[in-house]
């Protein structure tokens, strides 16, 4: 199974039996997620149980004074192992076998805590073989191990305290009995707490998963919608939308700066006779064409080229004095000359555009970038009435808002 497949996450969240296994690839990333997430909490889990082990030897002495110094080796014979499985946890090791590190560094407290009930007087030895029951209950919720785990270490707490109460110690069968009693009611205890807690991360985890999905998704067609409503779907430059919003974000900042801003505003000659000769799809390509030539003038951020419609397009340019802009202007004019995009009807033989530019210092006065266009278009005119191919510069250019 895909774990990035939401139908099947969806369907593991829904099928919410009594299995603690996910399919493979699944179970290998909650794994390595459940591995991150909680090896703090074994971590403490662990840091706590050699804490207790170790305080209750400070009161050893004075209730059990001839016993203390046994308990103590004792102790450093399973606190020592115990706090080397803690540092080894911290590693890389850690990440991939954590929960058999906790597993291991619970058998050893109660390994110790069945050495130290052997090994204690009468009857403080009880206190130490009921605290098995406090390691069980305590480690195995408060680490997050999980169930299979939590068996396998339970397994091995019953066969050790069994070992110990058989072999070492002089208890008699009602003890053991008795001991072995309370250890299977704190074992299906901690069990049944290790199972429903490992039960719900394992729902979480697939409720997360999902949700981070959706979200990823969400980001994604909201990126792509941001893409269509800004693009122009043929030319794939700038539409008229994204050079509106432009002119006025530049026009503000033209404003503070007192810095002038440029337009140019090009118009495919002959076009309609273009289409009509070479047909309507070879339109489409011409237009793609020039577009492609034009976004490579649109250099500096702020900048930008524009399908202002039809065949007409524009190019922001800021901090560009009319001058400057003619420039960029005549450039745009000869690569697409350079396109040589034949068209048998212009007298040129090839496809040309004709360029109104001009430029404006925005002032109190202004009304905004309408008057800047409305200047280019006008320049625009003049260049289609005084023969095409050809850059004519907004007369508003000499006025005092316009720089020359
Ligand atoms: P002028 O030199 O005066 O600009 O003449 P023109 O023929 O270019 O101008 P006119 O406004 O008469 O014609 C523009 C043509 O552009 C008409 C229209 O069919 C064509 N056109 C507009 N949008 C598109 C388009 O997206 N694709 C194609 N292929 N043609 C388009
Ligand atoms: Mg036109
Ligand atoms: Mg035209």
């Amino acid at each position: 199974m895909e774990p990035n497949d939401t139908s099947l996450l969806q369907q593991q969240l829904d099928n919410r039996g009594w299995r603690l296994q996910f399919p493979q690839a699944l179970e290998t990333e909650f794994q390595r997620d459940f591995a991150l997430r909680y090896r703090t909490h074994m971590q403490l889990a662990m840091l706590l149980g050699c804490f207790a082990l170790l305080a209750c030897g400070v009161i050893d002495p004075f209730w059990m004074p001839e016993a203390a110094g046994r308990l103590w080796t004792v102790r450093l014979f399973v606190v020592t192992p115990m706090l080397a499985l803690l540092l080894l946890s911290r590693g890389s090791l850690g990440e991939r076998h954590m929960q058999l590190i906790a597993a291991l560094a619970s058998c050893l407290a109660v390994a110790g805590l069945v050495g130290l009930s052997i090994n204690a007087a009468e009857p403080f030895n009880h206190y130490y073989s009921s605290a098995i029951s406090m390691v069980m209950l305590v480690v195995f919720v408060l680490s997050r191990m999980q169930f299979n785990w939590g068996v396998a270490s339970a397994v091995i707490m019953l066969m050790t305290l069994n070992v110990g109460l058989f072999a070492f110690s002089s208890a008699d069968l009602k003890i053991i009995t008795i001991n072995n009693f309370v250890f299977f009611a704190s074992a299906a205890f901690a069990l049944v707490g290790t199972f429903l807690i490992e039960r719900s991360l394992r729902q979480n985890y697939l409720q997360s998963r999902l949700l981070s999905i959706q979200n990823t998704d969400l980001e994604g067609s909201n990126l792509r919608l941001q893409y269509l409503t800004a693009i122009d779907g043929l030319t794939q430059i700038a539409n008229r939308r994204s050079l509106d919003m432009t002119l006025t974000t530049e026009w503000q900042r033209a404003l503070r700066k007192r810095e002038p801003i440029g337009v140019v505003m090009i118009d495919v000659d002959h076009f309609k006779l273009f289409n009509d000769t070479y047909g309507h799809a070879a339109g489409d390509e011409c237009l793609r064409g020039v577009a492609g030539a034009l976004k490579d003038f649109a250099r500096r951020p702020g900048d930008l080229a524009a399908r202002y419609g039809g065949e007409e397009f524009v190019l922001v340019l800021t901090n560009a004095t009319a001058q400057q802009a003619q420039i960029v202007a005549e450039r745009v004019r000869d690569k697409i000359v350079e396109l040589a995009i034949p068209h048998q009807c212009s007298s040129h033989g090839s496809v040309t555009a004709s360029f109104g530019v001009a430029s404006m210092v925005p002032g109190a006065d202004q009304t905004g970038p309408e008057a800047l266009l409305l200047a280019a278009d006008q320049a625009l005119y003049r260049a289609k009435e005084s023969g095409r191919n050809r850059v004519s510069v907004s007369a508003s250019g000499t006025d005092s808002q316009a720089v020359a």
